[in-house]
């Protein structure tokens, strides 16, 4: 198998009662059976706290979350559990967030989750988002065409991502351009992508009009006062607080920090097992540009407001399908609609 790991997940630690947000904070904990079953056991210090918060569902075991966080959060910022039971306590989730990966045919990638502030700040700088590759000895039999074809639209947008040629906006339209002309050319698209490595996008680039003749302000400001509606519910019906921390961004442009949340969203979703096609997923990068870009209108730490944003919706499909249906009930999701509608 290949394996490419970004730099930055080598480097991460977590930085604890120094963290800006909490991945305590704001969402559902699950909990693993065996991490549920040690905690029913103890008989310690936290027995009575456990037995009032720990909670099971159809979906699982889970914590009952306090104002919004987990109840094991005490004043220092500190986990209550990792103090009283000891590092091996921590439940699955708790000892692998923020690290991530995807297996696709033949091939893994091995990152961070941008949701954290401290895996944010090390991807959106130096450089935590180039990789170091490996080969192991096992071997995917299953891998097929269609692994293929995947790993292509990665390796494609990549280099869209990163053309240093191109505005932020122009990346997005020829990626959405290519996605639509891959959901309309089903049978076609591994020609359509191998053509696109072979030859680059100038041709593609050179046929579009320019960049200032692709806007309308009236149906921008539609879709981003449907969509800032949206993320401010959620944020309340979550207790999310508002993005207030400063982070580290070491003074980088807007088009470089938005180049590298591209990779990032590239390497989280465009490879990731699930039913949504090409197209969908590069609709659904649009709109998180769209809204990260809002966000930084009332607050200038464009880091924090990434991973603001892919905290609320990297990881909950209940807030995620609301931010789906946001999209396709109002026809944000139609080509022209959305490359109209970027800034
Ligand atoms: S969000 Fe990241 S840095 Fe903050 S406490 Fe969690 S793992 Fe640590």
């Amino acid at each position: 198998m290949h394996i490419k790991v970004i730099k930055a997940y080598k480097k991460f630690e977590c930085i604890a009662s120094g963290c800006g947000d909490s991945c305590c904070d704001g969402w559902r904990i699950d909990i693993d059976e065996n991490s549920a079953y040690l905690y029913k056991k103890h008989t310690g210090e936290l027995k009575e706290m456990i037995e009032q918060n720990l909670l099971k569902d159809e979906k699982g075991y889970h914590f009952r979350l306090k104002d919004g966080h987990c109840p094991f959060l005490n004043k220092e910022k500190l986990c209550d559990i990792y103090r009283c039971m000891g590092k091996d306590a921590l439940s699955q989730v708790c000892t692998s967030f923020p690290r991530k990966m995807n297996i696709y045919g033949n091939s893994m990638d091995v990152f961070l989750n941008m949701s954290c502030p401290r895996a944010a700040e090390l991807m959106l700088s130096g450089d935590g988002l180039e990789m170091e590759e490996y080969e192991d000895d096992i071997t995917n039999t299953d891998a097929g065409n269609e692994e293929k074809t995947v790993g292509q639209i990665k390796e494609l947008f990549m280099n869209i991502a990163k053309a240093t040629n191109l505005s932020t906006k122009r990346k997005l339209i020829i990626m959405l351009y290519i996605a639509d002309t891959i959901k309309r050319e089903k049978k076609d698209a591994p020609d359509i992508i191998e053509t696109y490595l072979r030859e680059g996008f100038a041709e593609l680039d050179n046929s579009l009009p320019p960049d200032e003749h692709i806007k309308n302000e009236r149906i921008r400001n539609d879709v981003i006062m449907e969509l800032t509606e949206m993320y401010a519910y959620i944020c309340e019906k979550r207790q999310y607080k508002s993005i207030h921390e400063k982070t580290d961004n070491k003074n980088m442009s807007e088009e470089e920090v938005y180049e590298r949340y591209f990779v990032y969203y590239i390497l989280r979703h465009m490879c990731h097992e699930d039913y949504d096609t090409i197209y969908e997923k590069t609709v659904m990068l649009c709109v998180s540009y769209m809204m990260i870009k809002k966000l930084t209108e009332t607050n200038n730490d464009i880091v924090r407001c990434i991973q603001h944003y892919c905290k609320i919706f990297e990881h909950s499909k209940k807030d995620n399908g609301l931010l789906k249906n946001t999209i396709y009930e109002n026809g944000f999701d139609r080509f022209e609609i959305i490359i109209v509608s970027l800034q």
